[in-house]
């Protein structure tokens, strides 16, 4: 199964993408893709497609666009879909940081809700949808083992 995040803005200026990156890899989750990128309002905006209309949404879709993000697609193939979700999801924490355990991503760096440092894909589905919005098929790459 693969699964998209987005570090997101304040966490790149922070000097964090390593630091989360290594999260995933203690748990022998592969990074599939990965790229250094300044997101547009229509990158964005197709990304957090079902929030458009929310009280949130302009200022999410002003935090995304605010300096460039680090874009990987993680490989979870040992584990079945939803359990791969599940575990990416529970290694980033809860979407408000004061909220997000402690030992998790958001937790342990996040300030507040619109600071909270990761978007990850939240479903199956979503995962599904999301992924094509950054990559091409040839950009990501299969382990044999
Ligand atoms: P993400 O989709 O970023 O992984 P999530 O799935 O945990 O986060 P969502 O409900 O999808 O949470 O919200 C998307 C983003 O919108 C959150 O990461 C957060 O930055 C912002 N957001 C969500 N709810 C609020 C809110 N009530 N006030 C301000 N911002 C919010
Ligand atoms: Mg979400």
């Amino acid at each position: 199964m693969k699964t998209l995040i987005i570090i997101r803005p304040d966490a790149v200026l922070r000097g964090l993408v390593g630091e989360i990156l290594t999260r995933f890899e203690k748990h022998s989750i592969r990074v599939a893709g990965l790229k250094v990128m300044q997101l547009d309002r229509e990158k964005a905006g197709e990304l957090y497609e079902i929030h458009k209309g929310k009280p949130f949404y302009e200022s999410l879709l002003n935090t995304m666009v605010a300096s460039p993000v680090v874009v990987g697609v993680l490989d979870t193939d040992v584990l079945d879909n939803k359990s791969a979700i599940s575990l990416v999801r529970k290694i980033v924490g809860a979407t408000d940081p004061s909220l997000a355990e402690m030992g998790t991503i958001r937790g342990d760096f996040g300030l507040r809700i619109d600071q909270n440092i990761i978007h990850a894909s939240d479903s199956v589905d979503s995962a599904v949808r999301e992924i094509p919005i950054f990559f091409k098929k040839e950009e990501l790459v299969k382990y044999k083992c």
